[in-house]
């Protein structure tokens, strides 16, 4: 007797779960607050690793379909300075282990891999309590509930099932990106687009508190991330909301630097918009509740550092793997799943292995300085 499993979120930790519960023969049902799969722009690309997120999509069984979604030559990486002047390029021969998706196109292949109906849409959670019977009722903004003999939290920073678990809540860590979009780059924005490149490009000036963060995405899409240290006091003096007034207060902060880098922020196509860094206290565990538990940044939200997304899909697959492999013994599934989950959060990111994987040996040291994740 497999036990249903009701996941909370289809994001990729959500769905990852729900495909792996589903190839090994387990009844799952997804509630996800967004009204449909493409009611919302699904953010940038992902870089997916052959370390986690690679590993996820084999116990999906997706690996078959997964090499159809890379975007050729994204592995390149530029670094420039606020003059425009190239630092170091890299190009991208094929043979990186961080092939570069569309955050979108990867949700619809774990979409299109799950039986219909199995995400009911337009489902926001509201609140979640206890029973008396050890179970749990998740109560949705529409009033309506369901009662879950297995719930899992897939449902991102914000999470509602988390206080069922841990009184944890996430904390501003001081760095925010600004996002802005720019389409049909080649044609429109010849030199941005150049200075851009095949894949990604860094530009830094004298100050680490600044810099431009850029990636083409497929066709010809720039997206780009303007990244600040600054107090959410700081931005809150910001009108995001008046696009034009946006623009200028945070194209000023970068007066002087090249125009074909300052171009991701005043050509941008799409409105600014703010993206605050938040992060759930390093290393923090909860006690076994029975019938409950997290993955993804429910579980261990972090500041980005190009892992996030990635390790939510691990989450989604090792709990579900570990709940086929104690068939009847949803405990032991829980703890086994936890105490891995816990040891890999805890575990700090290998700064030289992501340098050596990002620039091979070919990056100064002074350069390699400017990424070091913490
Ligand atoms: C600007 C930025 C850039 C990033 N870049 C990268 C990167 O390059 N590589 C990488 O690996 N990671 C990256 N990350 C991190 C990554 O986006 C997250 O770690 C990842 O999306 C977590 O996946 P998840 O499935 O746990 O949660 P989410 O992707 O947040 O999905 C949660 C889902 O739950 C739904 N939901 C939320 N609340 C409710 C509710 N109350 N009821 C029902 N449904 C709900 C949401 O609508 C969503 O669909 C980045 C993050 C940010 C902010």
């Amino acid at each position: 007797m497999r036990t249903p499993v009701t996941i909370i979120g289809a994001g990729l930790g959500g769905l990852t779960l729900a495909r792996v519960l589903h190839v090994h023969g387990f009844p799952v049902t997804v509630h996800e607050a967004e009204p449909s799969p493409t009611s919302r722009m699904q953010g940038g690309m992902l870089d997916i690793h052959d370390y986690n997120g690679q590993l996820a999509l084999e116990a999906a069984g997706l690996m078959d379909e997964f090499p159809a979604l890379v975007l050729e030559g994204r592995q390149a990486m530029r670094i420039l300075d606020q003059d425009g002047k190239l630092l170091f390029e890299k190009t991208d021969d094929g043979t990186g282990g961080r092939p570069e998706v569309q955050r979108g196109e990867l949700r619809q292949l774990l979409l299109d891999a799950l039986p219909e109906g199995t995400v009911r849409w337009g489902h926001k959670v509201s609140g979640t309590r206890t029973l008396a019977d050890g179970r749990h009722e998740v109560t949705f903004d529409d009033g309506s509930t369901v009662v879950a003999d297995l719930l899992v939290g897939a449902d991102g920073a914000w999470s509602r099932v988390r206080p069922l678990l841990t009184d944890v809540v996430p904390e501003y860590v001081g760095t925010a990106f600004v996002e802005t979009y720019l389409f049909d780059a080649d044609t429109r924005h010849a030199a941005t687009a150049k200075a851009v490149g095949g894949g990604s490009m860094v530009a830094n000036g004298p100050s680490p508190e600044r810099s431009i963060n850029a990636h083409r995405e497929s066709g010809e899409t720039l997206h780009a991330y303007v990244a600040f240290t600054e107090s959410l006091e700081w931005f809150a003096a910001i009108d995001f909301t008046d696009a034009a007034a946006a623009t200028a207060a945070i194209a000023r902060e970068f007066e002087g630097w090249a125009p074909e880098v300052t171009a991701l922020i005043t050509d941008a196509d799409t409105p600014l918009v703010l993206r605050p860094h938040y992060t759930l206290p390093f290393g923090h565990r909860w006690e076994r509740v029975p019938g409950v538990t997290l993955v993804g940044d429910a579980a261990h939200l972090t500041a980005p550092n190009g892992e996030g997304a990635n390790l939510a899909m691990l989450d989604g697959a090792e709990l579900g793997q570990a709940l086929a492999a104690h068939p009847g013994d949803v405990e032991a599934a829980l703890a086994a799943y936890e105490q891995a989950m816990f040891v890999r959060s805890e575990t700090p990111i290998d700064e030289e292995a992501l340098m050596e994987s990002l620039f091979g040996d070919e990056i100064p040291p002074a350069l390699a300085e400017l990424f070091k994740t913490s």
